[in-house]
């Protein structure tokens, strides 16, 4: 049987360590404050702000609601921004994606202040990551990363294979996989012979977003695989990028869903909140 990644341990692990360490800020005086912003009311934007709140609740973080309706435009959005840019009390400010269609989602993101990017998605922060320097990473790629530490998987040396090349999962994945000394192919849809490449990885990592379109012929024996996907299938059930069934009797180590990659992408917001505190721009 393979070890499975048990994501939600670990994120309750960062989640407790992240808890000790906000309240030792207290005692200093330093309380750390996120800005939450939803324009519109999707319903999964809805569920996803919603564990946003609580986890900053748990860890002791205050965070600040911004509801705004359906219609609102680009300029009042970037208006909200400039004015949680220059509050000295607010720490971090995550605009909730998608947005509706008369904001450009590129401009939001752009005008939040590198300094308060929690999500790590301005092009300064990545560009940090591409050359190894602090700043706030991409959650859900930093989930991984702590899920493969945390879980005791030498990254180092290894032949990492990531699926998906997206900006915010794919790209900062294979940096981050880089940056921890693996051996590091992108593969994505223009990838001519795609199992030639995944079964090379002794790590691969699958964020393609195609329900259970990974099955054992793409996986190396022994691999360690790691899916990012989520999708709602049949009778309303989780699954993955990963057909976890055919894939999991081949490998050394993989992670379910749910209860994998998901749970880790809050928590390590969480972590770029508190973070907020000593990185230096
Ligand atoms: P995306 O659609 O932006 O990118 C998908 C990538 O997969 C693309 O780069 C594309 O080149 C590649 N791809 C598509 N079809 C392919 C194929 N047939 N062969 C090889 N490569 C192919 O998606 P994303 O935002 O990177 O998300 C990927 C998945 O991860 C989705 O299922 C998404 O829901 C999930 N996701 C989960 C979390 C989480 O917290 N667990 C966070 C973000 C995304």
């Amino acid at each position: 049987m393979p070890q499975i990644i048990d994501g939600k341990a670990i994120s309750a692990q960062v989640k407790e360590e992240l808890k000790e360490k906000v309240a030792k800020y207290k005692e200093q005086g330093i309380e750390i404050t996120l800005a939450v912003i939803q324009v519109g009311s999707d319903p999964a934007s809805c569920v996803y702000v919603n564990n946003k709140k609580k986890g900053c609740e748990f860890v002791g973080i205050r965070s600040l609601s911004y509801e705004l309706p359906e219609e609102t435009n680009q300029e009042e959005l970037l208006s909200l921004i400039d004015e949680l840019n220059n509050r000295q009390d607010v720490n971090g400010i995550l605009v909730q994606l998608p947005l509706p269609k008369q904001i450009d989602e590129e401009v939001i993101l752009n005008r939040i202040s590198p300094a308060k990017d929690v999500d790590g998605f301005h092009p300064m922060n990545v560009g940090a990551l591409c050359i190894g320097k602090p700043g706030f990473v991409s959650c859900t790629p930093y989930g991984v990363i702590q899920l493969l530490k945390r879980s005791g998987i030498e990254i180092a040396g290894k032949e990492c294979v990531v699926i998906g090349r997206s900006n915010i999962v794919g790209k900062p994945m294979a940096q981050l996989l880089l940056k921890e000394n693996g051996t590091v192919t992108i593969a994505h849809s223009k990838t001519a012979d795609l199992k030639e490449v995944t079964k090379r990885a002794d790590i691969l990592v699958v964020a393609i977003g195609k329900p259970k379109m990974i099955t054992a012929e793409y996986v190396k024996e022994g691999a360690v695989v790691i899916d990012v996907g989520i999708h709602r299938g049949e009778n309303n059930k989780l699954c993955g990028d990963v057909d976890f069934d055919d894939v999991a009797p081949k490998c050394a180590a993989i992670t379910p869903v749910p209860g994998g990659v998901g749970p880790m992408t809050i928590a390590m917001l969480l972590y770029n909140c508190v973070s907020s505190v000593e990185l230096e721009f």
